[in-house]
């Protein structure tokens, strides 16, 4: 991608590991041949407080989001674990990233975007639209925006280059990728982690309507494993369920604020031109951590320990 268009800044230098690579909000490090996790098979994921935003990496970072996106998906790993294993090893990190980065399993990675969505929205909706399908699955007449589906369906993606969007494909596309059987049990697996994580949400007054796994097979055993983040802001729609109207677009619980000034004549932004988004005025960036810190709490129960 071109600068400005979404290459993330330089990522800290942490003693003991090596950058590797950047995505948009998360820096990735291998072991470093002098440091304590020298010659083992693990990465360090770190998640920076970047944000992004309608496909733009915002220049204005929300403090704490990170460390928010590393929590959550640490306690889901653990609600999860029945169902599949993680990647997760260990959180005992370099100082400088404590909190927001954990030591995990490296695994070859499935290059596939394992979506789950219990409610027609976003790119579902757009198939929909056209054709009736989402993913080539075919759905009842007469869904809308934000309608509940009778199931929940595995809608994959394939993953694109960094500034580019994953492509939504269908289940016979993903078979043809990782063979027959791998497909199935990504399908299967997937399902049963949206079915679980939105069952434990919906208790706590949010919709689950979609959200993407990564998956990938641990190099020794062979064995399907769960990797990336799971289950944040990021990488789902939460919605809060007092909010939700079917034929209504729901905002989300996260960009919200994020969305509604950048659209709003107060930025000054076009969202249509190439220009890169303008910086956050302090109050969006304020009511957008704290829509993060209550995401966290709202889900499990308790306050994200900040010290
Ligand atoms: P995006 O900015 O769209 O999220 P991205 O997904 O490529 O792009 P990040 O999520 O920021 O980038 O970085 C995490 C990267 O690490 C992803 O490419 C992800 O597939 C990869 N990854 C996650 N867990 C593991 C693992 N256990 N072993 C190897 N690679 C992993
Ligand atoms: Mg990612």
């Amino acid at each position: 991608a071109e600068p400005g268009a979404g290459m993330p800044p330089s990522a800290p230098a942490l003693p003991g590991w090596e950058h590797v690579s950047s995505g948009k909000v998360r820096d990735v490090y291998a072991p470093a041949d002098a440091g304590p996790w020298a010659g083992q098979d693990v990465l360090l994921l770190v998640a920076s407080d970047r944000i992004s935003a309608y496909d733009h990496i915002l220049s204005t970072p929300v403090p704490d989001k990170g460390k928010v996106l590393t929590a959550l998906s640490v306690w889901w790993f653990e609600q999860l674990a029945d169902i599949v294993p993680s990647h997760l090893v260990s959180l005992d990190v370099p100082a400088a990233v404590a909190g927001r980065a954990m030591i995990c399993r490296r695994l070859e990675m499935y290059p596939v975007e394992c979506v789950a969505r219990g409610y027609l929205t976003g790119s579902g909706l757009a198939e929909y639209r056209d054709s009736g399908t989402v993913c080539g699955l075919p759905l009842p007449a007469g869904l809308t925006e934000a309608s509940r589906l009778p199931e929940p369906i595995f809608t994959p993606a394939a993953k694109a280059e960094l500034g580019e969007h994953d492509e939504n494909v269908s289940f016979e596309r993903v078979a043809e990728m990782v063979g027959t059987d791998t497909a199935e049990a990504l399908r299967e697996t997937t399902l049963a982690l949206y079915t679980r994580a939105a069952d434990i949400a919906s208790a706590r007054g949010i919709i689950l309507a979609d959200t993407k796994f990564e998956f990938g097979q641990d190099p020794a055993t062979g064995r399907l494993i769960l990797g990336d983040e799971v289950l944040t802001p990021d990488s789902s729609r939460f919605w809060p369920a007092d909010a939700w109207t079917p034929g209504r677009p729901t905002p989300s619980f996260d960009k919200q604020y994020v969305r509604d000034w950048l659209t709003s004549p107060a930025s000054g932004w076009d969202r249509g031109s190439a220009a890169a988004p303008p910086a956050l005025p302090d109050d969006v960036v304020q009511r957008t951590r704290q829509r993060y810190l209550e995401a966290y709490e709202r889900l499990t129960g308790s306050p994200l320990d900040l010290t």
